[in-house]
């Protein structure tokens, strides 16, 4: 029998990527772990840890406003970007350090280089040029913001990575995309006081979502005055001679701004990696093609996370990273279960979501009723503030199964989690009618919907 360095060598410190070598590690294994850039991958580096830390510093704008409304006077509001980067900036290293902690303990030996593969089972360490062997490899080396190389002047422009870390506010800024980035940091931007305009290609933001939410979002934050742009695009990008920046727009002439953001999608991070070398195929964007158990071409290469272009969310990777173990290490087969994720965009207000929208359960099935409900939060009330909160629930006549919900309002994302659980549970109308409200809360309206508010059939609107 062939002898290994290793029995696994991941490639890749993000969330797939500890996640399957600390388990392996714990399990016994003799576990190496390589990344290039920080421990935490992008989630806790330059994406979702960060960005809800973002979230946070640019709420308290309305916060400070609402507060008036309860009584409280005020005072004079001053914002400090660089001591929120340094905020930022500490706490991710803190997690950067448990992420290896966590390693360490485990009994994984945590390498801080680049690595490629060289064969079907070997990795060269490419900072002491090193060559090891790996029983089993998992590349779990995540994607990158799409650069966009055929604007002209995409060079100067910045992505999410940047984002986090400007050197200074600006005053102005473009934001190219309509998806869950552009979106979130439009909403960012706009409540630490910059100047914000979103330019997005198609009819309405968040192209993958159920329209009530894509309208109502586009509404509230039209209303906030974040300037949206729909069925346009940037067509180049030139600097002034000011060091501002111009965008030249389809539609909209020439829009000048401080930054212009591209937040156009994320591309996996497969260029020379090896993976001809080593026999693994990629599809046609790049991403690794891996099977239900996450088996790249290659026999003992798997692949997990945002590199296989499957769904690039972070506790997919880590689902990804547990059906691994299982397999591979534990003698039971488990394929990852991608059906049913709930997931958040954390504008303002948030969106929560599982399962279909109404439009693709009006593909999916015959006859649906909608219940929706449209209402002005309770602490709007008193606040003065006009948002509206939007719940929506899908329901499949013939079995009464509800197929999505979807809400518009705040923490939206917390809700979401729970009824992820209500939907993978398989539960009816009839479940969340025999369910008592709590009371006062927005989320009761999910269960007080007695009557359908419309049904749609054969997928037409009707009644
Ligand atoms: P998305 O896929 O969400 O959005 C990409 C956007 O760019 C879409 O609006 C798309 O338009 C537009 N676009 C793509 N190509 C072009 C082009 N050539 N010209 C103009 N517009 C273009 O990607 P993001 O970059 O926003 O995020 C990447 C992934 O990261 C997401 O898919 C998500 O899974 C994950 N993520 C999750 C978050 C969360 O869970 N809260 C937060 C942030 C990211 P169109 O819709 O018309 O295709």
């Amino acid at each position: 029998m062939a002898s290994f360095d290793y029995d696994l060598f991941v490639i890749g410190g993000g969330s797939g990527g500890v996640r399957s070598g600390r388990v392996a590690a714990a399990l016994g294994k003799k576990v190496a772990i390589a990344e290039e850039f920080r421990y935490g991958g992008t989630c806790v580096i330059r994406g979702c840890v960060p960005k809800k830390l973002y979230v946070y510093a640019s709420q308290f704008t309305e916060h400070f406003e609402d507060a008036e409304g309860f009584g409280w006077s005020v005072g004079e509001r001053t914002f400090d970007w660089q001591k929120l980067v340094k905020a930022k900036e500490k706490e991710i290293t803190r997690l950067e350090g448990l992420y290896q902690k966590g390693l360490a303990n485990a009994g994984a030996e945590i390498l801080h280089t680049r690595a490629e593969l060289t064969g079907p089972n070997t990795i060269r360490l490419i900072d002491s040029g090193k060559t090891v062997t790996a029983e089993r490899i998992v590349i779990a080396v995540g994607g990158h913001p799409t650069p966009h190389d055929a604007l002209p002047g995409h060079e100067l422009c910045i992505s999410s990575n940047e984002a986090f870390d400007l050197p200074e506010l600006p005053k102005s800024i473009i934001i190219a995309g309509g998806g869950y980035i552009a979106v979130e940091f439009a909403n960012i931007f706009h409540g630490l006081g910059v100047e914000t305009t979103l330019i997005y290609r198609g009819k309405e933001i968040l192209s993958r979502f159920d329209q009530d939410m894509r309208r109502g979002l586009h509404a509230a934050m039209e209303q906030k005055g974040i300037r949206i742009l729909c069925e346009d695009l940037i067509q180049s990008v030139t600097k002034n001679a000011d060091g501002r920046l111009t965008a030249e727009t389809m539609k909209h002439g020439a829009l000048v701004a401080d930054q212009v953001m591209l937040a156009l999608g994320r591309v996996p991070n497969t260029k020379g990696l090896g993976l001809e070398a080593a026999g693994v195929a990629v599809n046609e964007r790049g991403a690794i093609i891996v099977d239900a158990f996450s088996r790249t071409s290659a026999p003992g290469i798997y692949a997990l996370g945002d590199v296989t272009d499957r769904v690039q969310l972070t506790p997919v990777a880590i689902h990804e990273a547990m059906c691994f173990i299982e397999t591979e290490y534990k003698g039971n087969p488990t394929s990852p279960d991608h059906d049913l994720i709930a997931t958040a965009v954390f504008s303002q207000p948030e969106i929560g979501t599982v399962g279909l929208s109404e439009e693709a359960a009006a593909k999916k099935f015959q006859d649906l009723e909608i219940y929706r409900a449209e209402f002005r939060p309770m602490k709007a009330t008193l606040s003065g503030r006009s948002e509206k909160t939007i719940m929506k629930l899908i329901v499949n006549a013939a079995d009464r199964k509800v197929v999505g919900v979807h809400i518009l309002g705040h923490e939206a994302g917390e809700m979401a989690q729970l009824l992820g659980i209500t939907l993978k549970a398989g539960c009816t109308k009839d479940d969340f009618d025999r369910t008592m409200a709590v009371h006062p809360t927005a989320t009761e309206e999910l269960v007080t919907m007695y009557n359908p508010t419309y049904r749609v059939k054969n997928g037409e609107k009707v009644g």
